[in-house]
């Protein structure tokens, strides 16, 4: 079982609004995989795609848990406490 407050604390998890990283599409790069912030909505790429725009602006803003934005995939992820939860 994850020990984190931030997962125990998300009743309804954000869903991506566009299946695109925000910021790989103004600098017109490309990514592997997507996760949308669960704090502001944002939906950007993840760890194995270049830019790696979820974790750095999961840094950045101190928003510190993520979904993935992949059709089928039902999981959220902590950044600070390295945690995972289906939902
Ligand atoms: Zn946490
Ligand atoms: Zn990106
Ligand atoms: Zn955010």
């Amino acid at each position: 079982m994850a020990e984190c407050a931030h997962l125990d604390a998300i009743t309804n998890v954000r869903l991506p609004a566009r299946r695109e990283c925000e910021e790989c599409v103004k600098m017109g790069a490309t990514w592997v995989h997507l996760r949308t912030c669960q704090t502001c909505g944002v939906t950007l790429c993840c760890d194995s795609s270049p830019n790696r725009h979820a974790s750095k602006h999961a840094q950045h803003a101190k928003h510190p848990v993520i979904a993935s934005a992949e059709p089928g995939e039902r999981w959220l992820y902590c950044f600070p406490d390295e945690a995972f939860a289906e939902y």
